[in-house]
């Protein structure tokens, strides 16, 4: 196993030199070593590592684990599920994955604790090497950008946690996956448009009897005390250990925060949900913890003359449903091939392409969602969208198909002619216009 001190003794150059070992940065690394380039990963935790997340995987996520051959690996540590149960405003609805000729039509849940070392130590068995424990601290030798893009560098400085010696790592290519705080990223020169949705989330674990039930469920109205509705979402994700993974997300939407804190709607959602799933002060396991969701693609740029960025640290996250591990899985597996291509033809400026995939595979889906996010964080649009449409059982079927990117190329039914026209509406609306056309509708608070 090579070290940090046989890295720096030798002087290496790697091809590909990788900042954080999450969904994205690990993927990246596995797509690059299984393709025989030298890749160093470096993370600065030791793993198993906590990540705070709902540990939901949908049938995307479980796509991206397949194609690296890690689907019964997650098995094994996993929970398997059907489907969406969502409730709001009186009415519920239990909705199957549907079934696509890509996507299976089920999900897992799973820890972080669990599911990244797994992926980061595949990358390792793989061929790259892995460094844990290790923080990139700077970048090496940065160079500006000529064309508006992300700096140069030529890989990063690092600080080892057990001796906290520092060092070099060197690559002809930078990944940066350091996720929602991106630090090394924010010193590459990423940005986030703040009109667009940002997410902010909170979970905690709690012992139940129902830990295995076969449904996701996620909670569209959450009421304070007097039973009136607060801004923000929850859900309870059954781990199948003896846990569920119960949460909340508040979004923030042209620039500001609709609601109350995470940690009051936390402690509304348990109150409500508190009887049915048997949450208390015996069953809970520990504080809550919370963390941003960057959204839409809202962190730019994304390439520079040899840097790219993936994953939260590109603000990848899904806006319709908060889900950020499979475009994680996605932007690093995108990079890996952009990178590979630049590498065999030894042309780094095929790293332009990497923009034209993460259009060709997002932008048009990312402007409806966010144009989607921005309407129905309206508190009056919400409660009667919702209040109807789980009223309705194919509407919100196909609602779930868009929501969850579950989508078909290879046949035009309603979930698809409905995408296809939401796609030219968002076209045909700018995004500034949202608020002035809300504006009757908007909640005197
Ligand atoms: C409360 C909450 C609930 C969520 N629930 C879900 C869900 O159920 N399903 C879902 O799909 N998504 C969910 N998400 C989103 C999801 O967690 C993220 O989108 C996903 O983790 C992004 O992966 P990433 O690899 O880009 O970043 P991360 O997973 O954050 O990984 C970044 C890694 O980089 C390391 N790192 C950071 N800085 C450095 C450095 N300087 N040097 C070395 N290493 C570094 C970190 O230790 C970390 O391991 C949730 C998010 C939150 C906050």
């Amino acid at each position: 196993m090579t070290t940090l001190a046989e890295i720096n003794q030798k002087a290496i150059t790697f091809d590909v030199v990788i900042v954080g070992g999450g969904p994205s940065g690990s993927s990246c690394a596995y797509w690059l070593a299984e393709a025989g380039w030298s890749v160093c990963l470096i993370e600065k935790k030791d793993f198993p590592r906590e990540k705070t997340c709902g540990d939901g995987l949908t049938p995307r996520s479980v796509h991206q684990l397949a194609e690296m051959g890690l689907e019964s690996a997650v098995a094994k540590n996993g929970h398997k599920y059907n489907g969406l149960r969502a409730f709001g405003f009186g009415a519920s609805l239990e909705m199957n994955w549907p079934t696509h000729p890509v996507f299976p039509n089920y999900g897992y849940t799973i820890t972080r604790f669990n599911l990244d070392g797994l992926v980061a130590q595949h990358a390792q068995q793989h061929g790259a090497v892995l460094l844990n424990g290790v923080e990139a601290l700077s970048l090496l030798e940065p160079s500006e950008s000529a064309t508006g893009g992300l700096r140069g560098a030529k890989g990063v400085v690092v600080k080892d946690k057990d001796s906290g010696a520092t060092a070099e790592i060197r690559g002809r290519y930078l990944v940066v996956g350091d996720g929602q705080n991106s630090r090394i990223g924010r010193e590459l020169g990423t940005t986030r448009n703040k009109e667009w949705p940002m997410g902010m989330a909170l979970r905690g674990y709690y012992t139940s009897d129902r830990h295995d039930e076969p449904w996701i469920d996620s909670h569209l109205d959450i009421r304070d005390p007097n039973g009136n509705v607060v801004p923000g979402y929850g859900w309870i994700f059954p781990l199948g250990d003896g846990r569920v993974n119960v949460g909340v997300g508040l979004l923030s939407t042209g620039g500001a925060w609709k609601g109350v804190n995470t940690t009051k709607l936390q402690e509304y959602f348990v109150a409500q949900t508190a009887d049915a799933w048997g949450l208390n002060d015996e069953s809970c396991c520990g504080p809550a913890t919370g963390g941003r969701l960057p959204m839409g693609l809202a962190i730019g740029p994304h390439f520079g003359s040899n840097t790219l960025t993936i994953g939260d640290a590109a603000g990848t996250v899904n806006p319709f449903n908060g889900e950020g591990i499979a475009y994680g899985y996605e932007t690093g597996r995108l990079a890996a091939g952009v990178i590979g291509e630049a590498l065999s033809s030894n042309n780094a400026s095929a790293l332009r392409l990497y923009d034209e995939r993460l259009d060709a595979a997002y932008a048009d889906y990312y402007k409806v969602a966010r144009a989607f996010v921005r309407i129905i964080s309206e508190p009056k649009i919400l409660s009667a969208c919702v209040g109807l449409g789980l009223r309705v059982e194919p509407l919100m079927t196909q609602l779930l198909d868009i929501m969850a990117n579950l989508m078909r190329n290879d046949q035009k039914g309603p979930s698809e002619l409905g995408y296809r026209a939401l796609v030219r509406l968002a076209d045909a609306i700018p995004e500034k216009a949202y608020d002035l056309l809300l504006g009757d509708l908007k909640s005197e608070d």
